[in-house]
């Protein structure tokens, strides 16, 4: 057992807790942080923002390949799918990724250390390795971003073999001749959108009226036909009530209840290969020993902070998935920032109003600020200046003329409050927004800014003179 004495140890180093660890150490502080996962990078880098990302891509070339090429000129008829050339592609790239932030560790003097921590008092940690063997470490401060892990439903609960969270879905042998996803979030339809490009029936299960409820109504109605046409089934307005067994091969057969069903309303039932539930995530802190002493959690299981980050023990903070808001990497590492540098006697803030978000599939979505639902529900007296991509000449010559920019401004100042984007790479073009937005900046200022052509940002000039003057392109 070893007693080692540090100004900062960090639990998980996903990208909440890592950028936390390499902030505190540029700032000076001697720095440790803990996983009980080998490698570092948490969810993002192992299970979730990159390995999604990478299937993503390799899948849309594929699909590509298949249903566009040969319109632009390209014969493509050979083309095969490599499954597991694919996942080893995947598996470069995370390996890749997770050796730079060991680098990363290294380069700033950061002890990375490998085993599951629990919390003993307000200063103390106890760390497991996988050999049972346990040592002990001291800190000034404890920074917690343990993130978060996938939500099981009572009755569907994750096997491994049939019934499956994201993180298997991301690693699948063989290709589901019928995936059913249960939640139409981000990842349900990040994930489905992977696996029906390689060549699987989906369909997707969702209990709300609508996917992705947070999005307004015309940007996701851009997403869910282009989505239908590419095979994808919707089943709105469902719960999965029960599953049972079929036939002599044992097939795995759903019951979906309409959630409107009146009484004695007999299931649909949906027969189907495997089932990923992406119901949500919920954060992961039960091992931490928060509750013993005293470290205040709230009804959904994030712990509870004040806006410094810091619980309701001083010397104790936490960052990302595991304390309330998106639960977004991008938001985890802002906020490791954030705490880092309040640490260090500095003023780190996080813009919880300017957080992007976007949805990977096809079209992308993007969005920041204000949505228009947001701003009708507030009563605010706004303007709408929006511009399809189908009137944008790079959008053409890259033959992906689906969606739009939506900017939404302040009627009376003309001040952007709000973006959302559908389109192809809305994820890049809405940082351009999202800037100008930080700077309090109007529609006006990007109008009158000089974009490139051609380029799809051009849209986003469009949209913003439509909101306070006119377009010139529609
Ligand atoms: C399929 C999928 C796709 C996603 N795609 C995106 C995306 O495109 N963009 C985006 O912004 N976000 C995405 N996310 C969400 C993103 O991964 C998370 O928001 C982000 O990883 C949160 O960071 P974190 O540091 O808070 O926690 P995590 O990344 O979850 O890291 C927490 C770390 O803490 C460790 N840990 C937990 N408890 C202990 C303990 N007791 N002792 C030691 N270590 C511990 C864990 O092993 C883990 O490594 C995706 C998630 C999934 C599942």
């Amino acid at each position: 057992m070893v007693l080692s004495a540090f100004d900062v140890v960090v639990i998980g180093a996903g990208p909440g807790g890592y950028v936390a660890a390499i902030r505190a150490s540029q700032r000076g502080l001697k720095v440790a942080i803990v996983d009980k996962n080998v490698n570092p990078g948490g969810t993002c880098l192992n299970f979730g923002c990159i390995p999604s990302k990478c299937l993503l891509d390799a899948s849309q070339k594929y699909w590509q390949a298949q249903h566009h090429f040969k319109e632009i000129g390209i014969d493509a008829s050979e083309i095969r799918l490599n499954l597991s050339q694919m996942m080893i592609h995947k598996e470069t790239v995370i390996a890749e990724l997770t050796r730079g932030i060991a680098h990363l560790f290294k380069k700033n003097g950061i002890h990375f250390i490998h085993g599951s921590a629990k919390l003993l008092s307000a200063h103390d940690i106890e760390i497991t390795a996988t050999d049972g063997n346990v040592r002990k470490l001291c800190a000034k401060a404890i920074i917690i971003a343990a993130g978060a892990t996938p939500h099981a439903l009572p009755h569907l609960p994750f096997d491994g073999k049939e019934i499956f969270s994201s993180t298997e879905a991301l690693s699948f042998e063989k290709v589901p001749k019928h995936l059913v996803i249960v939640g139409g979030g981000y990842i349900g339809l990040e994930m489905g959108s992977v696996w029906l490009r390689l060549g699987a029936l989906v369909t997707v299960i969702e209990f709300g009226d609508t996917i992705l409820t947070q999005a307004d109504d015309d940007v996701r109605a851009v997403l869910q036909h282009s989505l239908e046409k590419q095979g994808m089934v919707f089943k709105t307005n469902r719960n999965v009530v029960g599953m049972t067994k079929k036939g002599k091969d044992k097939e795995l057969c759903l019951q979906v209840l309409d959630t409107k069903a009146k009484e004695g309303e007999l299931p649909e039932l949906v027969t189907c290969d495997a089932v990923l539930v992406a119901t949500g995530r919920k954060p992961e802190t039960g091992a931490l020993g928060l509750e013993a002493l005293g470290i205040s959690i709230d009804e959904r299981g994030f712990i509870k902070v004040n806006h410094q980050y810091q619980t309701t023990i001083p010397s104790v903070f936490a960052i990302g998935d595991c304390i309330k808001g998106p639960m977004l990497a991008h938001k985890a590492m802002d906020e490791g920032v954030a705490v880092a540098e309040l640490l260090a006697g500095q003023a780190g803030t996080v813009n919880y109003d300017l957080i992007p978000a976007v949805v990977f599939t096809h079209p992308e979505i993007a969005t920041v600020g204000s949505t228009e639902k947001d701003l009708m529900a507030r009563g605010c007296d706004y303007k709408v200046g929006k511009f399809p991509f189908s009137a944008n000449g790079r959008a053409k010559t890259i033959g992906d003329t689906t969606g739009f920019v939506k900017i939404l401004t302040d009627a009376k100042t003309d001040c952007v409050l709000g973006c959302a984007i559908v389109g192809a790479e809305a994820g890049i073009l809405i940082s351009q927004v999202t800037a100008i937005m930080e700077f309090g900046g109007a529609a006006e200022d990007i109008a009158r800014t000089c974009h490139a052509h051609p380029t799809l940002n051009e849209a986003i000039k469009e949209a913003a003179l439509n909101a306070f003057d006119h377009a010139i392109h529609s």
